[in-house]
């Protein structure tokens, strides 16, 4: 059983009850009161606000985790080592059903003392013994491990540190899988954040939520409704299948919140995560590696863009799996399965989603796209399915991309021309397709295309989703251009790939609905 524990971070008693109220009305089953918060901390403070949950909440009662973090581990504020100690021993005495005790400072023998006997008092209160990391991992995180659950009967080992990149986050997950017991075991920052999601279906004790934003109480935590509704976290359990996109930057995708949607429409145990994969081949390989090796994640499926959808091509190769001929052909990978066994196949569905989308906004049959001179600004992946898509169908086709050696090896794969970025003032095309990352979240107010390039009657498609209306097709807009933005196409390739991830057909209307409730009402 994990608890979902949301911190209550108030510096006053009546901005603490507040807190409280909300997160039970939120439906936290249980509490974590970082005392460390509070200004003119006393043990009677803390006391009486035990005693005000207790009677408050009455109805469901919450589990209550009181902590007084000490600075060095991440405490808000400067209190002595003595006074944190009280604090937390006067808890215990006025119900605490946990206290989280630095282990650096129980270990010092009169602080053990002093807190074992707090403890044999309240039979009922259980020690948390904790140890946080703010730069990256332990060097011996299972021997810490060990050494916590040794020194004092029943403590729940809580270990967290930074992860600095995605691929620390498996020494928690090898942690919470092998344990027997209970412990808590996640990573802060961005790149820890599937490990604060995936701590439920591994067993971990305890994972943390914040009420919102603003009182998150560590770097990389979620809301509890970004976790019950984003993260579908009351349906996770150890048979949960997983999901992700692996992408740098991946924070703006909606991906999640699509797929999250249609598993939990069509009732399926399945769950997709961001997976923010920073650096390059060597990062993805070692990433895809830790997933394939570790069968009991039960990693089925991966979405997989920018930058890696070459490198996921190459892995895959290298690695023996299967790729559909025409993933081959592109040079490019979006969708890789993961058998139980670790067999991966790879597949590729932006081509068709890329076509529909244009012919679909254009209402032309595929064949009208023959001959019709096309400007393809960017050569990654992408680029490269929809470089293929047209011209399989024979569209005129030149590749514009600021690293003019990519444009020319795309061009000569496709038997298209090429230029370098500063070509497209020469550009005399009747659809302009950009391909590059340029105009996405969280830097809407770029372009990859002057404006002065684009004229009354041309077609301009934008693959970027996120903003749907970006700089490039608002300029369009203006000059007179029909404008096609990212959405039909994330939703056509997203719908493939649910159908390669679970074997039936995901909801469009609700993918839609999704993506244009999240970009707030932008032109549908
Ligand atoms: P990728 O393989 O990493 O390629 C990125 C491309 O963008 C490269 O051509 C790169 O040029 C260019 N680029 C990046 N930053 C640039 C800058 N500051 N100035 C000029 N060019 C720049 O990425 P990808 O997977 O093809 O994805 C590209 C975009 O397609 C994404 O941003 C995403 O929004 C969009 N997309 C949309 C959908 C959809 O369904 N609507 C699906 C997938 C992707 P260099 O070669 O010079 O580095």
């Amino acid at each position: 059983m994990t608890h979902l524990a949301v911190p209550i971070s108030a510096a006053g008693f009546d901005e603490a009850l507040c807190q409280i109220r909300e997160a039970v009305a939120a439906g936290a089953a249980m509490l974590e009161l970082r005392t460390d918060y509070l200004e003119a901390l006393s043990p009677s403070l803390v006391a009486k606000l035990l005693a005000e949950i207790r009677s408050t909440s009455a109805s469901r009662q919450p589990a209550v985790i009181v902590t007084c973090r000490d600075k060095n581990q991440g405490g808000a504020r400067d209190y002595p080592e003595e006074l944190r100690l009280d604090v937390l021993c006067a808890a215990v005495t006025a119900g605490a059903d946990f206290i989280d005790v630095e282990y650096s400072s129980f270990a010092r023998q009169a602080n053990r003392k002093k807190v074992s006997e707090a403890l044999s008092n309240n039979p009922e209160a259980r020690l948390i013994l904790s140890a946080h990391d703010f730069k990256g991992s332990f060097s011996d995180i299972a021997g810490l491990c060990g050494e916590i659950e040794s020194s004092y009967p029943g403590a729940v080992p809580k270990l967290v540190y930074n992860a600095n990149h995605i691929n620390d986050c498996f020494e928690a997950f090898d942690l919470l899988h092998q344990g027997d017991g209970e412990r808590i075991v996640f990573c802060m920052g961005q790149a820890g954040l599937i490990s604060r999601i995936i701590a439920k279906k591994l067993g971990g004790f305890v994972t943390f939520a914040s009420l919102d934003q603003a009182s998150a109480t560590a770097p990389g935590q979620l809301t509890i409704e970004q976790s019950r509704e984003l993260y579908r976290y009351d349906s996770i359990n150890s048979d949960t299948e997983l999901y992700g996109v692996i992408g740098s930057p991946v924070g703006h995708s909606l991906s999640p919140a699509i797929h999250n949607a249609c598993f939990e429409h069509a009732g399926m145990n399945k769950l997709y995560l961001p997976l923010l994969v920073e650096g390059g081949k060597a990062d993805f390989e070692q990433f895809v590696n830790s997933v394939a090796s570790r069968a009991w994640l039960d990693f089925r499926g991966l979405s997989v863009t920018i930058p890696h959808k070459q490198n996921a091509l190459d892995y895959v190769r290298e690695n023996g799996g299967f790729i559909e001929p025409l993933a081959q052909r592109i040079g490019a990978v979006n969708t890789l399965l993961l058998s139980e066994h670790g067999r991966i196949r790879a597949y590729n569905t932006d081509y068709a989603g890329a076509l529909d989308a244009i012919t679909g906004a254009m209402n032309i049959a595929k064949k009208d796209l023959k001959g019709l001179s096309v400007a393809v600004v960017g050569a990654g992946g992408v680029a490269r399915a929809i470089v293929a898509a047209l011209s399989d169908i024979g569209a005129d086709i030149t590749v514009y991309n600021r690293t003019l050696s990519k444009a020319q090896r795309l061009a000569a794969e496709f038997a298209c021309g090429f230029d370098g970025l500063d070509g497209l003032s020469r550009l005399d095309a009747k659809l302009l397709i950009n391909c590059t990352s340029v105009g996405m979240h969280p830097k809407p107010d770029e372009s990859p295309v002057p404006k002065e390039c684009i004229r009354k009657g041309m077609v301009v498609f934008d693959t970027v989703y996120n903003p749907a209306e970006t700089l490039l097709l608002r300029q369009a807009r203006r000059a007179g251009a029909k404008t096609i933005d990212g959405v039909s196409m994330f939703v056509n390739q997203a719908m493939t790939q649910f159908r390669l991830f679970t074997g039936r057909a995901g909801d469009a209307e609700l993918m839609r609905e999704i993506i244009h409730d999240s970009l707030f009402g932008q032109v549908r």
